[in-house]
């Protein structure tokens, strides 16, 4: 499967490429549920959004098949249709979506500055930041072709289509100990794949997942390929790899889950911007709200702990209010 959809630039799209500075009321960079969501409300609050859409137009649901636990959708939806979806309803309000990427930020002054695609200036007095976190995969072939065929980097997105079945995760942080003890009470046997002989994970996770008695941990394993014809149905493991003692396993499996940490896609703007180590942006706690005034941060950007669409859309929908309620402050 394609990770990313490839720009079909229009020369309309090329004619804005102007040189000169546009200005704006309200800037959304993302087209994901956060920003789609920011853009909906933002509109309909008469902002006038100019909403970028980055590489990945419709965000990482768009590299998804079925969708089945965003509300409204009883029959459950795939993702790409969903995320079709979203950005009929912000357009339907009169968001102006763009095709481009935020290459550069400046947030120095009372105006907020972001340079698309390295050549375009927009001046925008309110600016949300919705471009989601990156899940980490391990760099395999296989992960390419089995992707959404069994290999998943979301255990509570994913989880349900491996009731009975035997699963592996990878990783040993507190998110592959998350992830194992949610698949432990659907699936029937759940592996661990840990690289070292410690885990990285709390102790307290720790102790949960060494209390399940369906988790197996495999200590100083590391998955090297997987195989099977019309998806995952096992996982090529070395063990003790580069040592004398290194062997190679073959483990049946039905489902690959990568819990490997995920990268924030906040570079550009941690000059100017809170983050935590991890690179996630900060926010006043119950609001979107970064430590820059006029600059708002919403869905997994922001999120180390939910990475869910539906809590991206609601996270989305707050920052529109809080840049409506900042902006309406401006004018007084
Ligand atoms: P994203 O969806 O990641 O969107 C980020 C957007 O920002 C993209 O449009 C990207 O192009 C854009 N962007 C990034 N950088 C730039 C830039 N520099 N300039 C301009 N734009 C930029 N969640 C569920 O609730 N249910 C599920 O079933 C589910 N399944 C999933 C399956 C998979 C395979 C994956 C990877 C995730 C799944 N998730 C699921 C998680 C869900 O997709 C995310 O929580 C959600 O998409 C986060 O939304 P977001 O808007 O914050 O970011
Ligand atoms: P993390 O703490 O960075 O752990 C990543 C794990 O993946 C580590 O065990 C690492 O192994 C392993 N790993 C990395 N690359 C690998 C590779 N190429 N091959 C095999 N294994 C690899 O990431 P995280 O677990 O996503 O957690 C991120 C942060 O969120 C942490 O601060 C965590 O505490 C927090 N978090 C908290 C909770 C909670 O409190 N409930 C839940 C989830 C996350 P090594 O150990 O060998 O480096």
């Amino acid at each position: 499967m394609e990770i990313f959809k490839p720009l079909d630039l229009t020369n309309e799209d090329r004619d804005r490429d102007v040189k000169d500075t546009e200005k704006v009321r309200c800037l959304i960079i993302g087209s994901g549920p956060a920003g789609y969501t920011a853009a909906i409300y933002a509109a309909r609050a008469n902002l006038k959004p100019v909403l970028y859409t980055g590489l990945e137009m419709g965000g990482q649901l768009t590299t998804t098949t079925d969708v089945d636990n965003y509300p409204g959708y009883p029959q459950g939806i795939k993702g790409p249709e969903m995320m079709e979806d979203f950005r009929k309803q912000a357009e339907r309000f009169g968001t102006d979506i763009r095709i481009g990427i935020a290459t550069d930020a400046d947030f120095s002054g009372t105006k907020h500055t972001v340079t698309i695609d390295g050549n375009k200036r927009i001046e925008a007095d309110a600016v949300i930041i919705a471009t989601g976190a990156t899940a980490k995969y391990l760099g395999l072939e296989a992960e390419k072709k089995y992707m959404g065929m069994g290999v998943s980097a979301c255990a509570t997105c994913d989880g349900f289509f491996y009731k009975q079945k035997d699963v592996a995760v990878v990783g040993g942080g507190d998110t592959a100990a998350e992830e194992a003890t949610y698949l432990a009470g659907l699936c029937n046997k759940v592996y661990l794949i840990v690289r070292r002989n410690v885990l990285r994970a709390s102790k307290a996770m720790q102790a949960k997942i060494m209390n399940t008695p369906n988790i197996e941990i495999l200590w100083e394993h590391q998955a090297v390929d997987l195989y099977g014809e019309n998806g995952v149905e096992g996982v090529i493991l070395v063990r003790k790899k580069g040592t004398p003692e290194e062997e190679k396993i073959n483990l049946k499996i039905d489902g690959f889950f990568l819990a490997i940490g995920h990268t924030p896609n906040s570079e550009i703007f941690k000059k100017y911007l809170e983050t935590d180590t991890a690179g996630y942006i900060k926010t006043i706690p119950g609001t979107s709200k970064t430590n820059v005034p006029g600059v708002f941060a919403a869905g997994d950007v922001q999120d180390p702990q939910y990475r869910q669409a539906v809590t991206a859309a609601g996270s989305g929908c707050m920052a529109a209010i809080d840049a409506e309620r900042y902006l309406s402050d401006l004018q007084k």
